[in-house]
């Protein structure tokens, strides 16, 4: 093992794995047994920074790779999370060849997408990638509290549900970066009055445009609205 090896595995965290299953052709669904108190902290809607790579050779930016906490469940110190293989990247390869009883190491959690506790209605849009993600913030915006939202893939059998059903968010089957066939399903469905956040995610040029459209055409101030770019074409492990 080489020291930049040995250093990484000291200071990450560890759990393993109890639940592999492929909900769709494109997505698996992990769940992990939490080896230390590292969720002590949690907030719904940050993410944990998974290695991938550890293995000899192994570059740095092939080593870490960013996945969301789908569902925490504090009582069994359980977590849940859905990788995406449209990548067929690092990440992509090391979720297939994971197996039930595997040990994974990883910092956080960790991140800032989270809910904004002030806002009275919550708007989430995204792609598959961002599913979970947005499904965390989804069940936590607050018993009182207003939310919808629309996720877009290239084919809605990438879709997959939520583990427990609140509420559910539309789907649009549109091609890579839909963002002007969001932005028109807004305008026909409105924006609601009062206080809200818009929660944008997904391929970067998805993110800026929806926030250009929140801040130009609607006259969102920047805390209302969080936007967090999930990966880039041709970039390997965004964050
Ligand atoms: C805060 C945060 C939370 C995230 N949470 C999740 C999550 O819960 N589940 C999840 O699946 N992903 C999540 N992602 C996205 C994930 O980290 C990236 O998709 C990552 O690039 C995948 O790594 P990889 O090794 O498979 O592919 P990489 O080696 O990083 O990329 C290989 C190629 O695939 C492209 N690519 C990367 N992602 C996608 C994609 N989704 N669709 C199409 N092409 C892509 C890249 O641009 C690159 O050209 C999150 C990202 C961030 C920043």
């Amino acid at each position: 093992m080489s020291i930049l090896q040995s250093i990484i595995y000291k200071m990450s965290h560890t759990a393993v794995v109890i639940h592999k299953e492929k909900i769709t052709h494109s997505t698996y669904h992990i769940r992990i047994k939490l080896k230390t108190d590292s969720f002590k902290n949690y907030i719904p809607g940050q993410h944990l920074r998974i290695i991938v790579g550890l293995v000899d050779n192994s570059s740095l930016s092939n080593m870490v790779r960013t996945y969301s906490v789908w569902r925490y469940d504090e009582l069994r110190n359980e977590a849940d999370i859905a990788i995406c293989i449209f990548s067929n990247g690092q990440g992509a390869k090391w979720v297939q060849t994971l197996e039930k009883g595997d040990t994974i190491y990883f910092r956080g959690p960790e991140g800032k997408f989270t809910i904004n506790p002030d806002a009275d209605n919550h708007l989430f849009y995204g792609d598959i990638s961002s599913l979970a993600h947005l499904y965390e913030l989804n069940r936590n915006t607050g018993i009182s509290k207003k939310a919808s939202g629309i996720i877009y893939s290239s084919a809605k059998t990438h879709y997959f549900d939520d583990l427990s059903s609140k509420r559910n968010f539309g789907f649009l089957e549109a091609p890579e970066n839909p963002a002007d066939d969001i932005i028109t399903e807004i305008s026909w469905n409105g924006i609601p009055k009062g206080n809200t956040t818009v929660y944008i995610a997904g391929e970067t040029a998805f993110c800026v445009a929806l926030h250009n459209y929140f801040k130009k055409e609607h006259g969102f101030l920047p805390k209302q609205i969080k936007t967090k770019p999930f990966w880039h074409p041709n970039k390997k492990g965004l964050e």
